[in-house]
C-alpha cells in the first residue's frame, strides 16, 4: 500500500533538489528527463540542478494533481511512496484540509546555513494541527557549513525545544546535502559523525496504515438508481463496511442493514476498508441522497448547528465574527459564520494576539455556528469527519478542525 509523505520547508531550502535527487539516485527518471534538466541548467551556467527534475513530471505521471500541489512517486525496495511537495504553508494547508492529500509522515527541511525559519515553524504547527505525527526533520546544504556537527545540533535543539512547546517530536534528525547526495541513500563519508538513517532508510521507517478507527464513517457521495434498486456511492472515511451489518443513516437516524458492497474492480465483496469508494445497497429503500452519512449502529456522529472549531484563516479580508461564508465538510455544505472568538493566535510566532477578527496567516479558536445541522466528529476522535473548510466566494478562505461539540452551547439550535 501506498503511503503519502509531505516534504516541507522554507523556500530554497532545498525541498525539489532533495526530491529530484533521491528520484536521480535510485534511477527512477528517464533519460530525455535528465537531458532537459542537464540543458535547462547549463543555460543557465550552472550544472545539472536536481530540482529541474520535477518540472512537469507530476503531470507525466498522471497523478490526480490539485493546481497548488504536485505529487511524485517514488518507490524504495517495494514499497511506493506519494511524495506531496507544498510550495507554502497555504497550499499544503488547503490540501490537506480539503482532504486532496492526506499525509501520513512528513519531511521539514532546513538549510543549515540559515537555521529555523518562521516557515519551518509554521509547517511544525500546521504539522500538529493536522495530526501528522511522523516527522522526521533533514538539515540540508551541510556542504555549505563544512559538514559541521555543532551547526546540525544547534539546529536540532532549536527545532526540537520548538516542537516540543507544540507537544511534538521528530522521529529523526537528519544532517543532508541534497545537492551532493550525502545521507540521501549513501551513508555519506563527509558526516561520518552521524550514525542515523539515511533519508532512503528514514522513507522506509514511516508506518504505513494508520490505525484504522473503528467507527464506521460512509459518506455518500452520490446515489445511482437502477429500477428499484438504489446504490449510494461514496468513500469509508473511517472504519469498515460488511454484508449484514447494521448501519444508521444519518441525518435522519433511520436504521437499516448493508444488503449489497459493489468494489470496483473487484464487483461484489463482503465487506471493504477505510479510504476505499464503494457503492452500497440497503436492505430497505430508504431516502438517500449526497451529503448524507452511514454510521454503525453505535457510536454515531455529532449533528448539531455549532461546535468549537480552530480555523487557520488564509483569506484576504479579515475573518469577523458574524461574517458568513459556505462551510464544506465532506460533501455536505452549508452556510457558517463564527459566534466569537475565544483566542486567536499568529502562527508566525505562535502568540496570543489580542484581535477581534482573524486576519490571514492567523489562527482564530471559537465557535462556529452553521445555519443547518451537519455531522461531525471532533477531529481528534475522527480527522476525516473533524476537519472542513470554509469558502468565500470560489476560494477557499480557511480550513480548521473540531475541536469539541458545543455541548450545553446555544442548545436551542
Ligand atoms: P526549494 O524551494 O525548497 O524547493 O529549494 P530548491 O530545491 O529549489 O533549492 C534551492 C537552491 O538551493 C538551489 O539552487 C539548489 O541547487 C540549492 N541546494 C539545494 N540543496 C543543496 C545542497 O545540499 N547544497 C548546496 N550547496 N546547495 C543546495
Amino acid at each position: 500500500m501506498e503511503m503519502t509523505v509531505v516534504v516541507l520547508g522554507h523556500v530554497d531550502h532545498g525541498k525539489s533538489t532533495l526530491i529530484g535527487r533521491l528520484l536521480y539516485d535510485t534511477g527512477q527518471v528517464q533519460a530525455d528527463r535528465v537531458n532537459f534538466a542537464c540543458n535547462r541548467s547549463a543555460e543557465q551556467g550552472r550544472s545539472l540542478e536536481y530540482a529541474f527534475l520535477l518540472d512537469g513530471l507530476a503531470e507525466e505521471q498522471e497523478q490526480g494533481i490539485t493546481i497548488d500541489f504536485t505529487q511524485t512517486r517514488l518507490r524504495f525496495e517495494n514499497r511506493d511512496f506519494v511524495i506531496a511537495d507544498a510550495p507554502g504553508h497555504r497550499e499544503f494547508l488547503k490540501n490537506m484540509l480539503s482532504g486532496a492529500s492526506q499525509a501520513e509522515a512528513a519531511i521539514v527541511v532546513i538549510d543549515a546555513t540559515e537555521g529555523v525559519r518562521e516557515q519551518s515553524r509554521r509547517h511544525g504547527y500546521l504539522l500538529s494541527l493536522l495530526g501528522v505525527t511522523q516527522i522526521a526533520v533533514v538539515v540540508n546544504k551541510m556542504d555549505l557549513v563544512d559538514w559541521s556537527k555543532p551547526v546540525f545540533q544547534s539546529i536540532q535543539q532549536e527545532y526540537e525545544e520548538f516542537l516540543q512547546g507544540q507537544g511534538m517530536e521528530a522521529m529523526q534528525y537528519i544532517p543532508i546535502a541534497a545537492y551532493t547526495g550525502d545521507n540521501l541513500i549513501q551513508t555519506s563519508e563527509n558526516l561520518a559523525w552521524y550514525q542515523g538513517p539515511t533519508v532512503r532508510e528514514q522513507f522506509l521507517a514511516f508506518q504505513p496504515a494508520r490505525k484504522a478507527q473503528e467507527a464506521l464513517r460512509f459518506l455518500v457521495q452520490d446515489v445511482y438508481r437502477f429500477g428499484s434498486q438504489r446504490l449510494l456511492a461514496g468513500r469509508i472515511e473511517s472504519g469498515c463496511l460488511t454484508q449484514g451489518q447494521d448501519v444508521v443513516v444519518w441525518p435522519t437516524a433511520e436504521k437499516t442493514k448493508i444488503q449489497r458492497i459493489d468494489c470496483w474492480p473487484r464487483l461484489e465483496t463482503l465487506s471493504a476498508h477505510q479510504r476505499e469508494c464503494v457503492a452500497v445497497e440497503l436492505a430497505d429503500p430508504l431516502f438517500a441522497e449526497r451529503g448524507m452519512m452511514l454510521s454503525g449502529a453505535v457510536q454515531p456522529p455529532a449533528i448539531s448547528r455549532c461546535f468549537r472549531a480552530r480555523v487557520v484563516w488564509l483569506g484576504r479580508k479579515e475573518l469577523a465574527v458574524g461574517q458568513r461564508y459556505k462551510l464544506k465538510l465532506g460533501c455536505q455544505e452549508v452556510g457558517a459564520w463564527f459566534e466569537r472568538f475565544d483566542r486567536v493566535i499568529d502562527i508566525g510566532n505562535l502568540q496570543d494576539a489580542s484581535l477581534a477578527g482573524v486576519p490571514a496567516g492567523f489562527v482564530g479558536e471559537g465557535l462556529l455556528m452553521t445555519d443547518q445541522p451537519i455531522m461531525f466528529d471532533e477531529f481528534s476522535a475522527i480527522p476525516a469527519t473533524g476537519r472542513f473548510v470554509l469558502v468565500d466566494g470560489y476560494q477557499i478562505a480557511g480550513g480548521g478542525i473540531v475541536l469539541a461539540t458545543a455541548a450545553g452551547e446555544r442548545q436551542n439550535f
